[in-house]
């Protein structure tokens, strides 16, 4: 990039807009894939559209590769910057725009912060459903380009049903209002297919989203089990018997021992092989119906203790492990890779058990956390990357685990994204045609390719395609 441009940068951002000191730009090497890491360019941090749009015209006439950024909490390298490139981070993006309690949707920026969404819709007795671990750090904008999950979705779904409308500012500057209307629009659904595009398509400066009324009642059991399989057969049975819990969360011996070591420390047994976390929600009497039917199936499964918290501080403290747990686990080892697949929930029991063996296989600690409701296994191995060694036979288990899943009818993620990190299990899915129409659709939003280059679909399968040339105008 011109040093010019630079300067010009500058000009629309503001003194606190621009980071070009090589010290400075160290924490934007990386995001929660922390093994691969890339020096950008320059960091620029748009307050608004307006600069957003203008940050990316001067973008596109340098020919600047643009990696879009929220809070760097991703797991699959999807914000890991690329050789020569802009980041382009939406944390000074903070605003929420507007809380309509009447029409239950709220409007924000795009680095508004998770859990402050909720937060601005409390006193009126809302809540914004999509809530994935990183709650306290991540943005709406990264749960956009990811699609992300979290416990609750499991009852809610995942964050494009909450998605309503998006402001999208496009490879080369264009604002592309999508956010009117906000019930059933007409015509091709652009914001459907933008939720989940991993920041290939544009950068979301704008999100408009679904609001949810609290619950009247809500209950959080813990059931405690001599090992993973009695925790997994009782999801799978929870399920196949039409109960409605509203999560369903499962945690290993070892996460749990990090867990109750740590800061978030839960209340969870620390002799246990595994506990079963539960959220069930409605009116007194389905909340105290689904209570009884979920303890029966739990003990049927021989679970040591079933309890419900006591209170309001109880429910927030045995979540607040469950949420704390990826972090707990830099007790076990400097480094964490998050494997993130989806396997149908009637084989739980043998896929976590295959995951555990494929790590001790390769001499690797496994840390199980997962939302076991939605059959979205989280195996954690737990690493250090500076052992060369060690990091080989953690990305060979990674494949392998992935490479499991899919044969058993599974997908290669659950709501961390494809990013660098599954590049090449993309092809275990999807046959050369599918990837070249996913090219076409990317060629679509973003011509040039610069556009996080290099994630979600394998360059290769690229390669050879082209958009097709408009057709001819009619006689
Ligand atoms: C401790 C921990 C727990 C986690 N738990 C969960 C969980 O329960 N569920 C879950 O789904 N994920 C979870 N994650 C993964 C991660 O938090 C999510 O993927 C999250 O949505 C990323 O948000 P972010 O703001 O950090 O995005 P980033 O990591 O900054 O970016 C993620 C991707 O989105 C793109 N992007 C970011 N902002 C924009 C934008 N405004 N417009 C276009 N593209 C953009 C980036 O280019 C990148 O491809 C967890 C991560 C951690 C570290």
């Amino acid at each position: 990039m011109r040093p010019s441009a630079e300067r010009d940068l500058w000009d629309i951002c503001g003194p606190r807009g621009v980071i070009a000191n090589p010290t400075s730009l160290l924490p934007y090497e990386s995001d929660g894939l922390a093994m691969l890491h890339v020096k950008p360019e320059l960091v620029v941090l748009p307050r608004n559209t307006r600069q957003a749009s203008d940050v990316m015209r001067l973008l596109h006439r340098e020919g600047v590769p643009v990696v879009g950024r929220g809070a760097g909490t991703g797991l699959s390298g999807g914000a890991t910057p690329v050789e020569g490139g802009v980041v382009v981070s939406t944390a000074r993006m903070r605003d929420v725009l507007e809380v309509n309690a009447e029409d239950r949707y709220a409007r924000v920026q795009a680095g508004v912060v998770n859990v402050d969404l909720s937060g601005a819709c409390a006193r009126h007795g809302l809540f914004y459903a999509p809530d994935p671990s990183s709650q306290m750090a991540c943005t709406i904008g990264g749960n956009v380009a990811e699609n992300s999950g979290g416990p609750h979705c499991f009852k809610y779904g995942a964050t494009t049903q909450h998605v309503l409308g998006l402001v999208i500012v496009g490879h080369d500057g264009e604002v592309i209002d999508l956010s009117e209307p906000k019930v059933d629009p007409l015509g091709y659904d652009l914001v459907g297919l933008f939720v989940g595009s991993e920041g290939t398509f544009g950068l979301a400066t704008e999100v408009t989203v679904r609001l949810t009324p609290r619950p009247e009642v809500v209950e959080v059991l813990l059931g405690v089990f001599a090992s993973l399989d009695g925790a997994c057969d009782s999801v799978t049975d929870v399920i196949a018997e039409r109960l409605d819990p509203s999560a369903l969360e499962i945690l290993d011996r070892l996460t749990i021992e990090a867990v109750e070591d740590s800061v978030f420390a839960a209340g969870y047994p620390k002799d246990a092989g595994a506990v079963l976390l539960m959220e069930t929600e409605g009116s007194e009497v389905e909340v105290a119906a689904n209570v009884r039917a979920i303890r029966a199936i739990l003990e049927k499964h021989g679970a040591l203790s079933v309890r419900t918290a006591r209170d309001e501080a109880e429910r927030k403290k045995l979540w607040a492990g469950r949420k704390g747990a990826f972090g707990a686990m830099g007790r076990v080892a400097p480094d964490l890779y998050v494997a993130d697949a989806v396997v149908p929930r009637t084989k739980l029991r043998e896929l976590v058990r295959r995951t555990v063996e494929i790590a001790s296989e390769r001499d690797l600690r496994l840390a199980t956390v997962f939302h076991a409701g939605d059959g979205n296994l989280h195996p954690n191995i737990c690493y250090d990357r500076r052992d060369a060694d060690e990091v080989k036979r953690v990305l060979e288990a990674g494949h392998e685990i992935l490479k499991t899943c899919i044969e058993a009818g599974g997908s290669l993620t659950g709501e961390h994204g494809v990013g660098l990190e599954k590049l090449e299990e993309m092809e275990l899915l999807f046959a050369p045609e599918d990837l070249a129409t996913m090219c076409v659709v990317r060629d679509v939003w973003d011509p040039d390719r610069r556009m996080n280059p290099g994630k979600l679909i394998p360059l290769r399968a690229c390669r050879e395609v082209r958009t097709l040339p408009p057709p001819a105008e009619p006689a």
